[in-house]
Order: C-alpha cells, then sequence, then structure tokens
C-alpha cells in the first residue's frame, strides 16, 4: 500500500546516538537540553527568532491565540476570520478557545485566503485573522498585514506546510504577530509528534513559554495561567536527526513533485504558485475538472494500492459544529471537491510516481 504521505525514519545508529545523551543526562522532558539544541538550530535553519517547540501543531494554533490574547471579551464572543479550505485544526482550536472563526472565502487559483474576502467579513467582534499557507503556498501576505494594521487585528498564520518557504528572500514564518508549525510524523519535518511557534515579539514568546509549563517560572513560582504543552527530549531527539537529513529530504521530493509536474501538465490543474516564495515540495496536489473525475481517479489509483488522499475536503463552512452560519463558500467548495494531494515522500520510486501519472491519464481527458 503506498499512501500519501509515509513518515520519515531517519538511521536508527544515527538516532541512537542522540538518544544516548538523554540516557546519560536521564533527562526526559522539561526543558532538556536536546530540545534547546533543536530551538537553536531549527531558528538558525528557517532564519527566525523567538521560537517556541511545543508537544503538537494544534496545541502551538491554541497558544498562539491565548498569547495573543484573542479570545472572549467579557460576554462577548471574538470572532477571527480563517479560511475554510484548510485541515480541520486550524479552526476547531479557536472554536475550542472559545474565538468563533468565521469562514472567508479563498483565491480559485493560489487557495489562500482572498484578502477582498477577508475585508467583508470584518465587524466589531473580529479579533484577529488566522490565515494559512496552504500547501506551502505563501498567502498575500503584504495585503493581509495592511488589513490587519488598518483594523487593529492580530495574525496568526498556521504554517504547517511552510516549513522552511522565504517570502521575498526571508522566511515567510517571520510574518504576522505568529506563525505556527506542525511537526506531525506526516509532514515535510517532523518530531513524532510536535509543533513550534514563532512569535513577532519576544514578550509574547516569554508569556507563552509560561503557558506551555503550567505557568511556572523558572524558580518553579506560579505566576500566571498555564497548562501542559511541552516536547518532551524523545520528539527533540527524532527532530534533530530528521533535521541532519532535510536538505535530502526536500531534494527528494523535489524530484518526485518535478516528475508530476511534467507528466501531467495538460491533464489536470495545479495550485497557482505564489512568485515571491520559495517552494518546499510538501505536497502535490491536483485538480481535476469535476469531482465525478476525482473520483473516478481516486478509485483507479485505489485499485493499484496507491492512496492518495483529498485533502481538504470537506470545505470546513459545511462542518455544523465549527461554522456559525451556513453561507455558502463557492470557491472553497469547489476546490475542495475537485483536489486529490498524490503521494510524496523519501523513498518513493520514480517508476511508481509515473504509474500514478498513467493511471490519472487514463480517467482523464487532456485540457490542453
Ligand atoms: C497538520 C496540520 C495541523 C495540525 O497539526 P498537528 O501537529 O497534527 O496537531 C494544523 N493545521 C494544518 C494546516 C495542518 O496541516
Amino acid at each position: 500500500m503506498i499512501p500519501v504521505s509515509r513518515p520519515y525514519l531517519p538511521d536508527r545508529s544515527r538516532l541512537n546516538k542522540y538518544i544516548d545523551r538523554i540516557y546519560s543526562s536521564c533527562c526526559l522532558t522539561n526543558n532538556g537540553e536536546l530540545l534547546k539544541e533543536l530551538t537553536l538550530r531549527l531558528e538558525e535553519y528557517l532564519g527566525v527568532t523567538n521560537l517556541l517547540l511545543v508537544g503538537n501543531g494544534t496545541l502551538a494554533l491554541q497558544v498562539a491565540y491565548r498569547a495573543l490574547g484573542l479570545g472572549r471579551d467579557g460576554e462577548r464572543a471574538s470572532e477571527a476570520i480563517t479560511t475554510p479550505f484548510s485541515f480541520i485544526a486550524t479552526s476547531s482550536s479557536l472554536k475550542w478557545e472559545g474565538v468563533q472563526p468565521v469562514f472567508a472565502d479563498i483565491d480559485s487559483e493560489t487557495w489562500c485566503l482572498d484578502p477582498g474576502q477577508v475585508e467583508r467579513n470584518i465587524n466589531e467582534r473580529t479579533v484577529g485573522l488566522v490565515p494559512v499557507h496552504v500547501f506551502g503556498n505563501g498567502c498575500d501576505i503584504e495585503a493581509l498585514d495592511r488589513i490587519a494594521k488598518h483594523h487593529g487585528l492580530k495574525v496568526i498564520y498556521d504554517g504547517a506546510h511552510a516549513f522552511g518557504v522565504k517570502f521575498k528572500g526571508r522566511s515567510i514564518l517571520q510574518h504576522g504577530d505568529a506563525t505556527t508549525l506542525s511537526f506531525h510524523a506526516t509532514k515535510l519535518f517532523h518530531t513524532i509528534e510536535g509543533g513550534a511557534i514563532i512569535f513577532r515579539h519576544r514578550d509574547s514568546l516569554d508569556k507563552a513559554k509560561l503557558m506551555i509549563n503550567f505557568g511556572l517560572s523558572e524558580d518553579s513560582s506560579i505566576v500566571s495561567l498555564g497548562i501542559n504543552c511541552k516536547m518532551n527530549e524523545f520528539q527533540a531527539a527524532m527532530g534533530l536527526c530528521v533535521l541532519d537529513d532535510i536538505g535530502t529530504i526536500i531534494a527528494s521530493r523535489m524530484e518526485i513533485c518535478s516528475q508530476y509536474q511534467r507528466s501531467l501538465e495538460g491533464w489536470v490543474g495545479f495550485q497557482r504558485h505564489n512568485p515571491s516564495c520559495t517552494k518546499n515540495y510538501a505536497y502535490f496536489p491536483v485538480l481535476f475538472d469535476n469531482e465525478a473525475e476525482l473520483i473516478k481517479v481516486k478509485k483507479a489509483l485505489e485499485e493499484r494500492g496507491f492512496f492518495p488522499r483529498r485533502y481538504f475536503y470537506p470545505s470546513l463552512e459545511s462542518v455544523s459544529h465549527i461554522a456559525a452560519f451556513d453561507t455558502i463558500q463557492e470557491k472553497s467548495r469547489r476546490v475542495s471537491e475537485q483536489v486529490l494531494c498524490l503521494p510524496v515522500f523519501p523513498g518513493l520510486s520514480m517508476a511508481e510516481v509515473e504509474l500514478v501519472c498513467e493511471l490519472i491519464k487514463k480517467c482523464v481527458s487532456r485540457t490542453s
């Protein structure tokens, strides 16, 4: 069986070298030596500052909202504007934190939040924006930041897909008031489970550091409201080991994605890439003419042991426990019905990539 993504497992003997350090320090968690090293190495690799490691990418979003003061304002529930074309965690984490997600439609080409639609949905309850760099494709950052500034809103980018992406030569992760990352096993870079927040300001980082460790200061006095979102040393060991290999991981994904691109050009639609951004080859989504065609392709691939994913489906405004009202987001709905993510992971062979392409071409008619 060939899944859409297979977790990257680094060499066991190299992983053991990191784990040996845990055995000799006997420190398994609580801001240990490996966690500190991973923090510094990620800051350096990504070209960011104020990075905080946490237990997973959903906690990263929750802590970022809290640290930036989104959330209920007295009796009045606050709102944040976000995209319906994302993984459920982007908006369920808002709802969980007492912030009502309000969906604005996406751009039909880039599949990221449309700034014009964001502006239309701002009202007196709006406290923040939560845009997503969908499949690693950078949002219209300048327009979104301008809107946020004009209306006094916080911006938290869900950067779960944007590991290593640069915008105009600098890390895209340093934009907004915060950007979050997911280091789940199936992501481009992983720590088994894990995540991070990159804050613009140092004081937000300091606040969040207390929040993720029960509100305890370094001398163990209780100074503020907190919870437990810590990453442990074994997660950090995996992260350090995967980071050692990140160059070859990205190169192998690039080769796979380039092959799909060449082979499927003229047969399916592609996401329009933000020309100011670099690519990280985390995903390879393709767009079909209609849902029936997508279902036909998915079935044909599954019969041959390939399991692509309908990522993201359904459009989140249709999830009743999340949405405030049932206005249909036309473009998000259409894209979510027609997009399929093809298998991309180091170790997938070029013969397998070619077979996926051939199976797709048998099911669709040439578009150009
Ligand atoms: C994976 C993902 C998350 C959640 O991250 P976890 O580490 O699995 O909690 C959030 N947002 C997006 C867009 C994701 O793809």
